[in-house]
């Protein structure tokens, strides 16, 4: 192999920096050395103070997982290489007994994973170089402590030792020394404890998983320091196949072939007394979006104590008021400035002071709610640091579901009977669980749960993502329960002091007033206040305003903007006035899709009932007029609410026997009435009625224009009420604007002789009400041939719109109703389609949506395109819809924020991404 597999960042021993960089820029060293080791070379290079070390790529843990866990030739002479040259640059030996340095390995995906992955500290202490340590900081109990966290990360994060037993160990000692707090053991009982360590270390590791460290047969915990860091190096690489990262990756659509690095960094402490301290935080607000900073930080602690929430932290605001780590605070705050002016974003950060001495140990864009990433991204705008399309850019839409979901109802009343931090916003009600699994459970059985934990762990992945919130009595705002929940858009209240958490006997108190809520009680929680509450409060969607409307309107202006390339239009898919209505609200410009179907729900379903049904003509006559006259109803109610603005209406599309009633039930029904020796004749000559119309593959069968040619009084009757509610509404001065499409056409003939039968009856109506009627007839593109042969149907077309519903079931062959629950999830697991075709669009459908857009332009180049099918809203595929040259997206109402969001993306991206301001 000869590329490079380490790369080295920070200063060497004369103060020089000697980082190598992996790329032109952090976005593209990241897919080298990952986020964190593309961002500390780059806080290296502009002078922050980071310290030492370098990173070994993400390719080269590709390549030792694809050789089976083994190191590919020559690569771990790069890393001693890099190692040895780390302690030339320190002045000092890894390990040293007289002054030893030290290291952490950390892994750093091209994506951060918080907490997926593993991590060790303190990395080359033994029982010599514990007394270097010493020695060259005079603080007993900071060594001591210091190897025993080493001793215990090792074990757990190399051997997969459980972390369970080291925890008792050391509430077994803080019992004999009747202290409570680990803070108040002293330096002999840490010594204690590093022995006691090793014990549990030789009993638990199988020297046959772990021939490394084997003597004489024994599991002995490794002396030789760089052993340790080869075993840290491939357990870091290992931790990226483990199960909650593989997990994490699943749902937030990482690809597994990225690989993680390996940062080998210098060690530096946040632990050795008052002087010292260590801290999470954020350059703004990541759950509000509001410019303060936010975070929290721990005196005399290591890193993993604030995450782990095992103390209670302090806010960072306050870290200037602590006289010893004053000027170390103010450094830090003025390198917030430093960051936000140099990666022009909010920026997520860690940091350590070590004796009064600041040390950035990370930094990487900030992850955010959906509120949060409105606000940063309109500041950012307004304070000059980014454009407009930045702006745009900035927020992700899929995101947007987070403001779209539920709230308290303002009106409903409620008494909180705790309260805790807002940690992820957003409502939730729910039955309280008290584990993970439990919370999987009750999902699986339908029942909608909110998980309650002392505090949650990368392990409790996956009933997080069962919940549909989360709780926790332990824990501040940079917690994992908190990073995540924002992360997966789930509400969050998290530190809540007043929870008593018996997870043993699934309950828990309330401190304050003695309140017990057992497991399946049900709970309210409130994300965005931080209350919780017993019972279910009634939820509500909350309204567009403020923040969301800026931004979209943003979006708008640049996705209708035709010097700034091709436009793409966002329309809804509605079927009633109200939903009508929502549609426009949430900024729609024209109804897409009117499933006439819909309109025949309720009771209108015995009409078309009686239709299909009746013996005579005069019943079926008489079911048509009335049904006629229903729809004419519904129209005038839709061209109302859309006044001026397109209303694609499709003619009847599914199958017919879709409006009868089961012929199961009915079969069963007349069983019983026989039983009972009741006259069945009737109901048999309706069931022999139901049966005629049993389709062995409904989907395929008498629907789409097939029923309007079968049935053509159907169409006549569609099309009349269309025209005339047009008419009507025309005469007394409106703007009606209906088109009219015709469904499942796969020849060219059938969109001829609908389309003439069509015109005709519009042409009636017209003369009828002596108005001018100019309703557009288009088609639906949902068959293959129909893809394949648009040329010739777009002759006859003055529309055509992607149902992409069809198109994937007929393309694919996969049912639609039913492949969810069928193999699906399985094809999912193994990898044979990255996405739910129905959800995202194919690259095989996509192919014969191009076939079907260059074809159409080609028959007629007035021709409109859109699609609206479910993957018109689709994040994803309205990028492919946008390159692919439709001129619009249609989607269901509550989408269409999302989709305009997605669609200036889009074209923004199209457009070799979004116009910077040059950055300082
Ligand atoms: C489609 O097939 O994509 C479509 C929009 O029509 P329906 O879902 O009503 O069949
Ligand atoms: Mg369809």
């Amino acid at each position: 192999m000869s590329e490079k597999h380490v790369y080295s960042f920070g200063k060497d021993h004369a103060g020089n920096d000697v980082t190598e960089v992996a790329g032109a820029s952090v976005e593209e060293a990241k897919w080298i050395v990952g986020g964190k080791g593309a961002n500390l070379a780059e806080m290296s290079k502009i002078g922050l103070p980071v310290p030492p070390g370098f990173s070994i790529t993400c390719q080269t843990c590709v390549a030792y997982s694809n050789n089976g866990n083994v190191w590919p030739e020559g690569v771990t002479d790069e890393i001693d290489a890099a190692m040895a040259t780390l302690e030339e640059r320190m002045g000092k030996k890894l390990g040293d007994a007289e002054d030893p340095l030290l290291v952490s390995v950390r892994s750093g995906a091209p994506f951060s994973m918080p907490g997926m992955m593993d991590t060790v500290l303190n990395l080359g202490l033994n029982d010599e170089s514990v007394q270097g340590l010493i020695k060259q900081t005079g603080n007993e109990r900071f060594a001591w402590d210091s190897y025993r966290r080493f001793v215990q990360m090792f074990s757990g994060v190399v051997m997969g030792v459980s972390g369970q037993l080291f925890e008792d160990a050391i509430a077994a000692k803080k019992a004999e020394k009747g202290v409570k707090l680990d803070t108040e053991l002293d330096a002999n009982d840490l010594r204690d404890l590093v022995t006691w360590f090793k014990g549990i270390f030789a009993a638990n590791v199988d020297v046959k998983e772990h021939p490394e460290v084997s003597k004489n047969g024994y599991a002995v915990f490794p002396s030789d320091p760089y052993l340790q860091l080869r075993l840290a190096e491939q357990a870091v690489f290992g931790s990226w196949m483990n199960d909650r990262a593989i997990l994490y990756r699943k749902q937030n659509k990482i690809p597994d072939e990225l690989g993680t690095a390996v940062n080998v960094q210098v060690m530096v402490f946040g632990n050795k007394g008052e002087t010292s301290a260590t801290g999470v935080a954020f350059t703004r607000n990541p759950a509000d979006g509001t410019n303060e900073r936010y975070g929290d930080f721990l005196i005399n602690a290591q890193g993993e104590d604030v995450v782990a929430g095992i103390r209670n932290t302090e806010p960072i605001a306050d870290l200037v008021k602590v006289s010893a780590l004053k000027e170390a605070g103010e450094e830090l705050f003025h390198v917030f400035e430093i960051l936000e002016d140099h990666y022009a974003d909010m920026m997520d950060i860690e940091f350590t002071i070590e004796n009064g001495k600041l040390w950035m140990l990370q930094t990487r864009v900030g992850k955010r709610t959906a509120l949060s990433a409105l606000k940063v991204a309109i500041q950012m705008y307004e304070e000059g640091r980014i454009t407009k399309e930045q702006a745009v850019s900035r927020v992700a839409p899929e995101q947007l579901d987070q403001l779209l979901h539920p709230q308290f109802d303002p009106n409903a009343e409620y008494k909180t009977i705790a309260k805790g931090l807002n940690a992820s916003p957003g409502a939730a009600v729910g039955a309280a669980v008290f584990s993970s699994a439990d919370a999987e459970a009750f999902a699986e059985a339908g029942k909608p749960c909110i998980l309650v934990r002392w505090e949650t762990t990368p392990d409790d992945l996956h009933g997080m993502v069962a919940a549909e919130g989360i709780l926790t009595s332990h824990g501040g705002k940079t917690s994992h329960a908190a990073v995540i929940a924002r992360g997966m858009g789930a509400p969050c209240v998290c530190g809540v002091d007043t929870l008593r958490i018996d997870a043993a006997n699934k309950r828990f108190t309330v401190a304050d007033s003695g309140l017990v809520v057992n497991e399946g009680d049900v709970i309210s929680i409130d994300g965005t206040t931080g209350d919780v509450i017993l019972g279910a409060v009634e939820l509500v969607q909350p309204e567009l305003s403020g923040d969301l409307q800026t931004i979209l309107a943003w979006a708008d202006e640049v996705r209708l903007d035709e010097s700034r390339g091709r436009v793409i239009g966002v329309r809804a898919n509605a079927d009633n006035p109200t939903d009508a209505q929502t549609s426009v609200d949430n900024g729609a410009e024209a109804i897409g899709l009117d499933r006439t179907e819909h309109m025949f729900l309720g009771e209108r379903k015995h009409l078309i009932q009686d239709f299909i049904l009746a013996d005579s003509e005069d019943v079926k006559q008489l079911a048509i007029e009335q049904l006629g006259r229903a729809q004419k109803g519904d129209f005038l109610g839709m061209f109302k609410v859309m006044d001026g603005k397109d209303v694609v209406v499709r003619l009847l599309d599914p199958p017919l026997h879709e409006f009868l009633d089961s012929p199961r039930e009915l079969d069963v029904e007349i069983a019983r009435d026989e039983e009972q020796g009741k006259d069945t004749a009737a109901k048999r000559a309706l069931l022999a009625k139901f049966d005629a119309f049993q389709e062995a593959n409904p989907m395929l069968g008498l629907r789409g224009c097939r029923l309007g040619l079968v049935y053509p009084e159907l169409n006549v009757m569609q099309v009349r009420a269309i025209a005339s509610a047009a008419a009507e509404l025309k005469r007394v001065g409106l703007d009606p604007r209906p088109e009219i499409m015709v469904p499942l056409v796969g020849f060219e003939e059938e969109l001829i002789q609908v389309r003439e039968e069509v015109e005709q009856t519009i042409k009636q109506v017209a003369d009828e009400y002596g108005v001018e009627l100019n309703i557009p007839v288009g088609t639906m593109i949902e068959l293959p041939r129909a893809a394949i042969m648009s040329e010739e149907i777009a002759k006859h077309a003055d529309f055509f719109s992607f149902g992409t519903n069809d198109l994937t079931q007929t393309c694919l062959g996969f049912s639609r109703d039913d492949v969810e629950s069928a193999f699906m999830p399985l094809y999912l697991e193994r990898k044979i389609v990255k996405t739910n075709p129905f959800a995202t669009l194919d690259k095989g459908v996509a192919e014969l949506v191009r076939m079907g857009v260059e074809g159409g332009r080609k028959g007629n180049p007035n021709l409109t395109i859109g699609v609206c099918g479910e993957t018109g809203g689709d994040p994803e595929s309205i990028h492919m819809y946008y390159n692919l040259g439709l001129d619009y997206v249609s989607c269901s109402p509550y989408r269409v924020p999302i989709a305009r969001l997605a669609a200036a993306q889009a074209k923004i991206q199209a457009n070799g991404g979004p116009q910077k301001i040059a950055t300082k």
